[in-house]
Formats: structure tokens, C-alpha cells, sequence
């Protein structure tokens, strides 16, 4: 072990990992485009994107430049009042959401935290617009909306809650749409993807709908498996939400800024129009912490309505930090400019759709890949589904290692099994190593 793993596994705690004395955490050490070198001096490509979140990937020197330069000209303000950053960043976002809707940003440092802010928005609104008994809050089975105990309960994942249950009051989870595990006996995706959208109504009204404020969605859910729905699910997630007055939360934190091809990956589903919008990770590309919660100016506006306590009494020291405002206009300029959501769209379709060939392999039970995005659901046997052991999918993952490819895993299938392999790479990947990746992958699951 080198010296820096030695004095990291003294002192450094690491996120969602085994200690595994035989196995030390790499410590990496620069970064180039896509790629990554550790203190041993060995290359990575870096197909997760990190926490899929390098977007635009490593070095990236405008970015540092607007950065110094925020710094230099400001190196903080708190948003209780504005700074020029969040105000342009703020309208950009507006923008980038593309509906005939104005929307108003309240920013935090992470994606937990808009969650946690859309969350507070939601019960609050409520109070003010007369219906003071909407508190709970929907999510499906294997969301992933964050790490803090509200954003933790409306994350319906077995072995992220583990221990750590009880979760918030007022959390509810219905089924995803999620055609490869079906519960409903259907060959038609589109047919039970829309089945699975009936089943929030039905929630709605066995809870009562004057108790629902809102219900939370990933457009694609990413961490729970990579689940892509027909996109007429979320169109009747809309009617049902207006409904009901349930208020419909779309989670980009990982679709949003071009991850699917699309700059949100609500925008794959026509006339939806979110009343609240979560963001983090793609927004900075990483290079710094930030997160926002944009909300429908006809929600937004009962917070200015006169009276002592109507305004939104919640705040945050580094949420809208000068400089990481000034670091996502640079890289939202960066997408833009170099036309990258277009990119990840055409590249998808014309090299990573190749992967899904790895289907015909008998521990691939499906591939699921949209945009810049794609999971492979393993499994032991294709009749049964029974997800394959975590110790096989570990040898895939170490072979595309040993090839200089990091690749991710995640999903929920059994509590504490994750059998979704997941690959999300930079939007700059070059041809070349989004080739790589395809064949890393096809003879990583080649040798099982
Ligand atoms: N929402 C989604 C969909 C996520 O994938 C994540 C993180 O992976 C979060 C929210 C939480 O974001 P953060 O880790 O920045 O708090």
C-alpha cells in the first residue's frame, strides 16, 4: 500500500464503502477529459462520471478561470439578499426548462438538499393555499432522492434505509414502472408502464388526497437501476398530480443538463411541466457544490403574499455560493456552445446502443440505455430473473478495472443485492473510448 492509502485509511472516512483491508480505496490523484490517473500512476476512464456528475469531465480551464474569478470579485454573499451569479443563473435555468412557465430558484449545495427544500416548499404551500393537511409525500420503490432523513424517506431502497429507519413522518412509496420486474401480468410496456402510473391514484385516494402535498420523480430513475419509462408515464403522472392538487417534484439531479439527450429528462415527455424542478450534480459538472430547487411561479408567488410568516423561512451559508453560480453558468455556457446535449444524444444512439447486444449474453436479463446513460440488469438465469450473485458481478466490474474502465453498480432488486451494472460516462467521452467502453464491457461479461 502506498504512503497516501496508508494515512486515507487512518484517517479518511469513505462514502458507502466495505472497509476491506485487502482492498484499499485508489486515491486518485489529476484528471484529464474523461480520464483519471491514482497515485500509482495508473489511467482510468471514468464511465460513472464520477457520482454522474463530470459532465463536461476533467479540465475544463474555463471553468476554473470563471471560478478565481467569482472568487476574486466576490468570495461570498449569502442569498438573503442576491449577487449577480444567482440572479443570471437563476434566469439560465428558466430558460433551460423550456415551458411557458416562469420559474423561481431557491438554491442549496446539494441534490438532498433541493429535495429537502421542494419538500418544504410543498408542505408550506399547502398551508398558505388552505389545505393544511397535505403533508405526504409520494415516491416509487428504488428512488434514491438523497441522504438527509427527509430526502432518505423518500428514498425507497432497503439497503440505503438499513439502520437508519425510522425516516421522516409523512413518506409514502408506490411501485415504479419497472416492465422488467412487472407486477402486472403484461406484455405491453407502455400498457403496464401506465398501470404503474394508475397506482399513485390509487394511492392518492386509499390516503386521502386532501393529505398528499406532492409527489417525487425521477423522469429516468437512475440509481435505483437505470428504470427508463414510456414517457406517456409521466403525462399521466401530470393528470393525475393536477388531479388531485398533488404537486409533481421532478428529481433531475442526474437527468438534468443533457444526461438523456434531452437538457431535462422531463422534456422526452411532451406538455409535462413540473411544478417543481430538483438539480445538482450536471449543474456545476462537479467542479463545485450546488443545488436548486426551480418552482413554478404560481407556487412561488404565495410566498410573497403579504403577512408576517408567509415568506419562505428557510436559508442555507453556501447554498447559491458566488462561485459555484459562476462555475455552472461557465459549464451550462460549455454544453451549450459545444452543443453537447446533441452530442450525448447522437453518440448514444450511433455507439453506446451497441451495448445492448450484450443482451444475448445469459446473465444479461436486460439492457436499459437512454442518452449517455445505461444499465445492465444481471441475473443468474434469464427464466426466473433471480439477480446474479454479487460476487460474478463483482468480476465484471474488476476485469473492465483491469482493462482501465471504472464502471458503476446500483439498483435494489433484493434488499442489499445490487445487480445493475451502470455505465454513465462524460458528455466529452471522445468516439474512440466510447468504443472502448462497448467492447470493455461485451468481453467483460464474455468472461462470466
Ligand atoms: N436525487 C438523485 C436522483 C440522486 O441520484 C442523488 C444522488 O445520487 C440525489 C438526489 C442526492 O444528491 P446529493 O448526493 O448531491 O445530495
Amino acid at each position: 500500500m502506498v504512503m497516501d492509502q496508508k494515512v486515507g485509511e487512518k484517517y479518511l472516512w469513505n462514502a458507502v464503502r466495505r472497509y476491506d483491508p485487502s482492498a484499499a480505496p485508489m486515491v486518485a490523484n489529476e484528471g484529464k477529459g474523461a480520464w483519471f490517473t491514482d497515485t500509482d500512476g495508473n489511467s482510468y476512464l471514468d464511465g460513472v462520471s464520477g457520482l454522474w456528475c463530470l459532465n463536461v469531465g476533467h479540465g475544463q480551464e474555463e471553468i476554473v478561470e470563471a471560478a478565481a474569478e467569482q472568487m476574486r470579485t466576490l468570495a461570498y454573499f449569502p442569498l438573503t439578499n442576491s449577487h449577480k451569479p444567482a440572479v443570471n443563473l437563476s434566469q439560465k435555468i428558466d430558460e433551460l426548462l423550456g415551458t411557458d412557465e416562469t420559474y423561481r430558484t431557491f438554491f442549496a449545495n446539494s441534490g438532498s438538499e433541493a429535495n429537502e427544500t421542494a419538500f418544504k416548499i410543498a408542505r408550506q404551500y399547502h398551508v398558505q393555499t388552505g389545505n393544511p393537511g397535505k403533508y405526504k409525500f409520494i415516491s416509487r420503490y428504488r428512488a434514491y432522492h438523497g441522504s438527509t432523513l427527509g430526502a432518505l424517506s423518500a428514498t425507497a431502497q432497503a439497503n440505503r434505509r438499513f439502520k437508519y429507519d425510522p425516516g421522516a413522518v409523512g413518506f409514502l412509496h408506490v411501485h415504479p414502472p419497472y416492465s422488467y420486474r412487472s407486477i402486472f401480468d403484461m406484455h405491453d410496456k407502455e400498457a403496464a408502464d401506465l398501470k404503474a402510473a394508475d397506482l399513485l391514484e390509487e394511492m392518492i385516494n386509499w390516503e386521502g388526497e386532501e393529505s398528499v402535498a406532492a409527489f417525487i420523480m425521477e423522469p429516468v430513475i437512475s440509481g435505483g437501476g437505470v428504470i427508463i419509462p414510456s414517457f406517456k408515464y409521466m403525462q399521466r403522472v401530470q393528470e393525475i398530480c393536477k388531479k388531485y392538487n398533488v404537486l409533481l417534484i421532478a428529481d433531475e439531479v442526474v437527468s438534468g443538463f443533457g444526461r438523456t439527450g434531452k437538457m431535462f429528462g422531463f422534456q422526452h415527455s411532451e406538455g409535462v411541466v413540473p411544478d417543481m424542478v430538483t438539480m445538482a450534480k450536471g449543474i456545476t459538472s462537479g467542479y463545485l457544490p450546488l443545488g436548486a430547487t426551480a418552482v413554478r411561479s404560481e407556487i412561488a408567488d404565495v410566498f410573497r403574499e403579504p403577512g408576517e410568516d408567509n415568506h419562505f423561512r428557510h436559508v442555507s451559508t453556501f447554498g447559491g455560493h458566488p462561485a459555484a453560480c459562476a462555475v455552472a453558468l461557465k459549464n451550462l455556457e460549455i454544453i451549450e456552445r459545444d452543443q453537447l446535449v446533441d452530442r450525448v444524444e447522437h453518440l448514444g444512439n450511433k455507439i453506446l446502443d451497441d451495448l445492448k447486444k450484450c443482451e444475448s449474453h445469459p446473465n444479461v436479463g436486460e439492457v436499459r440505455r437512454i442518452g449517455f446513460l445505461a444499465g445492465f440488469e444481471m441475473v443468474k438465469d434469464k427464466e426466473t430473473k433471480e439477480p446474479l450473485s454479487g460476487e460474478e458481478i463483482g468480476k465484471v466490474m474488476g476485469y473492465c478495472k483491469d482493462q482501465g474502465l471504472i464502471i458503476g453498480k446500483n439498483g435494489d432488486t433484493v434488499p442489499g443485492q445490487n445487480n445493475v451494472l451502470i455505465v454513465a460516462p462524460p458528455f466529452i467521452t471522445s468516439e474512440e473510448d466510447l468504443h472502448f467502453i462497448v467492447k470493455t464491457i461485451t468481453d467483460a461479461m464474455n468472461q462470466l
